[in-house]
């Protein structure tokens, strides 16, 4: 358990970032929000500004670390910081690996000299587009390198390489969570992940856009049961790589009628082109997570989309 109550969220103004820094601010420890606001607005930390354990430093981590933040001594630095959709992560490639890369270096080096535990967000992208199915972290995927989605994959697997030796070399207390497909309130409504999308798009009477068949699977984790998953996981000793998500797998065809459905919208169903190598099937193994953790996710789809659905009509005033 960290003593030192003091800890660095690199990008904690995103999606899941900011439920981090509600969290440890709800804690009552001094929390250190970095983000670059480059596929956030800001939005979703604006109530914790007048906090007093709350600070916010809009920086890019590829740049040097500010001199503020690296004479500052941290228990615990968090490392979400990185586009994470598909259409953010082409549209900003070179960012994208230079976050995963020299970001997570200087990061490590702040923990490094911190004695901080380092908890680094990675991915069931690390598995790419799988052939052992579900997927146990044992597997170690099956990646295309030089490719539409090789910035994101290749940028976590390098990050996740540095925490490694990191760890051997520098002896840093260091834990890696593979994240899978997460949604709910607080989502960008125009981040073009396929939850944000179909809700939008239903609300607005738009027809959902299904890439490809429809056919291809994701496995989708509500959003209190993720941040629940990863803080066992940083108050454990473990080392991971662990994957947290809901091992519940669904066609995007199913997620689609499941929206419509929920929404009572009546948008229909348009086929779009599937973008080049999208992962046919994803599902993770939370044997460890259950196992080591005691952890497992509480919410069904259904119930985690019901609340995804208030979330956007309110940011979109539709009553
Ligand atoms: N997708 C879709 N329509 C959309 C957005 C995404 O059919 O409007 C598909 C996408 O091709 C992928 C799946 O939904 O197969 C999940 O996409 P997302 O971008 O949410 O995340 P990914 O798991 O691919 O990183």
């Amino acid at each position: 358990m960290v003593k030192n109550k003091r800890v660095l969220i690199a990008g904690g103004a995103g999606f899941l970032g900011s439920y981090f820094c509600d969290y440890y601010v709800s804690q009552d420890w001094l929390v250190d929000c970095v983000d670059n606001l480059s596929t956030s607005s800001g939005h979703n930390i604006e109530h914790l500004k007048s906090k007093s354990n709350f600070n916010f430093v809009r920086h890019d981590i590829i740049n040097p670390l500010p001199r503020k933040i690296m004479t500052t001594k941290y228990g615990l630095v968090i490392n979400l910081a990185s586009p994470a959709s598909p259409p953010q992560y082409r549209r900003l490639a070179i960012e994208t690996l230079q976050a995963g890369s020299q970001g997570t270096l200087n990061l490590l080096e702040l923990a490094k000299n911190s004695n901080a535990r380092f908890c680094l967000a990675s991915t069931s992208e690390v598995y790419g587009d799988p052939e052992v199915h579900p997927q146990p972290e044992s597997y170690w995927g099956m990646v295309h390198s030089y490719g539409p989605r090789s910035m994101y994959d290749e940028a976590k697997r390098y990050a996740e390489a540095l925490v490694y030796a990191y760890r051997q070399k520098h002896r840093v207390d260091t834990v890696v969570a593979r994240f899978f497909n997460t949604y709910g309130p607080r989502m960008d409504p125009a981040d073009g992940r396929v939850v944000s999308n179909f809700v939008v798009q239903a609300l607005k009477g738009q027809p959902l856009t299904i890439y490809g068949t429809g056919n291809q699977t994701r496995s989708f984790c509500y959003v209190d049961d993720l941040v629940e998953g990863v803080i066992k996981l940083i108050d454990s000793s473990q080392e991971g790589p662990m994957n947290l998500g809901n091992p519940t797998e669904f066609t995007i065809l199913e997620l689609a009628k499941k929206i419509r459905r929920l929404t009572s919208t009546s948008s229909r169903l348009v086929y779009k082109p599937l973008p080049g190598d999208d992962p046919l099937q994803r599902r993770p193994d939370i044997t460890l997570a259950k196992q080591r953790l005691g952890w497992q996710p509480k919410a069904n789809l259904d119930s985690g989309l019901k609340k995804t659905i208030a979330y956007f009509k309110e940011e979109l005033g539709i009553s």
